[in-house]
């Protein structure tokens, strides 16, 4: 027997054995996990496989995981003292060695995991920037195949370890982001690897989640107050599920850590809505041209999981959260005094987090003693460059109205090349 179900969140039907996770039960609703143990444990395995809440049996590829600490110097600067951070990257004075620098990694483990697990061949990846990173990283490590199909706008944020190379990477020339899901989804038909699913895949959600689960451990109990930065969503709604479960176990706490999230201004559609307290996004506040002008391209999904039962404006909404736009200027900003103050670089989309956290501050939105947990989504990329070599991306670029006869062909030379 499985040590988990899905449940989902509309209906209430429960699926048990589930094979391969990644698609929904109801329209405009998320599937949820929900582990038999009721009570948070962790094994002596290495990295993120020592926890019980994760939808894996046998994990067979390492995979480190997030290190929780109290700050200090970026805690003085504030003038506060209960805040931890949970950092992800690559920084090995502390333990953390994501060389990837992106805490999409534990996403790409669990997902892979639990696909090989579901005797799926291989996976289609349309996501960009840091998860494609990260996919591709992982599908190395683990001998997992994933073929990544990119826009072409996104390339310059994927750049990749020594031996990635040679994973498929697909690069939509002539389209959007839009345009290269719809040719991932004709390949992944193709080529017989199923996509991953996005938000809907209850891997990527507990997966990003298994952050909370390492803080949660570290301060033996739940944050009062969370700050992340969010694109597309999946990681809040991940770790807002993990807050429900730490609060049907019991022993962390009661109450839901109140959420403070942020996106970088002018694209912020979620932070527009929430402000309105609409469940829908507003199209004037999805216009492409907002993209080209924030310095956080990684956080900007034009299809978040935003209005759909269990999306953000449903955990913002359980929880008393918090919205936050934030301009290129305090990004940057940001960035520097946790750079001065914590001893290490961080990346942009992180640099949105630390920004929101200092408004939150000043505004007096938490109190003196409340335990605070900081996501820093990536960190380390400067640091990880001074001591290793990375590279960039051998694309092969597709027009979007490829033919299926030219996927074919495609796939047949990519695939051999890479095997
Ligand atoms: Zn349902």
């Amino acid at each position: 027997m499985s040590h988990y179900t899905l449940h989902c969140s509309k209906c209430d039907t429960i699926l048990e054995n589930v094979s391969f996770s990644a698609s929904g039960h109801c329209k405009d609703a998320l599937l949820e996990t929900r582990y038999r143990d009721v009570r948070f444990s962790e094994s002596d395995a290495q990295g993120i496989w020592k926890f019980n809440w994760l939808p894996v049996h046998t994990p067979d590829f390492p995979q480190p995981g997030p290190v929780v600490y109290l700050s200090e110097g970026l805690s003085r600067h504030l003038g506060i003292s209960g805040l931890y951070i949970v950092f992800n990257g690559y920084w090995p004075e502390k333990g953390a060695d994501l060389h990837t620098c992106t805490f999409k990694e534990y996403e790409a483990a669990v997902v892979i995991q639990n696909a090989k697990e579901s005797g799926v061949s291989g996976l289609t990846v349309a996501s960009a920037g840091n998860t494609a990173r990260a996919f591709s990283h992982l599908s190395h490590v683990s001998g997992f195949p994933v073929i990544i199909v990119v826009p072409r706008m996104c390339i310059a944020e994927m750049w990749y370890l020594e031996e990635r190379a040679r994973i498929p990477t697909l690069v939509v020339g002539d389209g959007d982001y839009s345009d290269s899901i719809d040719v991932a989804k004709r390949v992944s038909h193709i080529a017989g690897m199923p996509f991953e699913g996005g938000v809907q895949n209850v891997a990527k959600r507990d997966g990003l989640g298994s952050v909370l689960l390492e803080a949660a451990a570290r301060m033996g109990r739940l944050p009062d107050h969370y700050f992340q930065a969010i694109g597309s969503g999946t990681g809040a709604i991940g770790v807002a599920e993990m807050a429900e479960r730490f609060i049907r176990d019991g022993r962390f706490g009661s109450r839901l850590p109140r959420l403070h999230l942020a996106q970088n201004l002018p694209f912020a559609p979620m932070v527009k809505a929430w402000q309105k307290k609409s469940r829908t996004l507003f199209s004037e506040d999805l216009r492409p041209e907002l993209i080209a002008e924030i310095t956080t391209r990684v956080l900007s999904n034009r299809y978040p999981a935003y209005s759909m039962q269990g999306g953000v404006y449903d955990i913002l909404d359980a929880a008393g959260g918090e919205m936050y736009g934030i301009p290129n200027i305090e990004v940057f900003a940001a960035m520097e005094i946790f750079r001065q103050t914590e001893g290490v670089d961080i990346a942009p989309a992180a640099g949105v987090a630390v920004a929101a956290l200092i408004r939150a501050v000043r505004a007096g939105s938490v109190e003196k003693d409340e335990m605070l947990l900081l996501n820093i989504t990536g960190g380390g990329e400067k640091r990880y460059a001074q001591e290793y070599k990375t590279h960039e991306v051998d694309p092969y670029f597709v027009p979007k109205n490829i033919s299926d006869k030219e996927i074919e062909e495609m796939l047949c030379s990519l695939l051999n090349k890479s095997s």
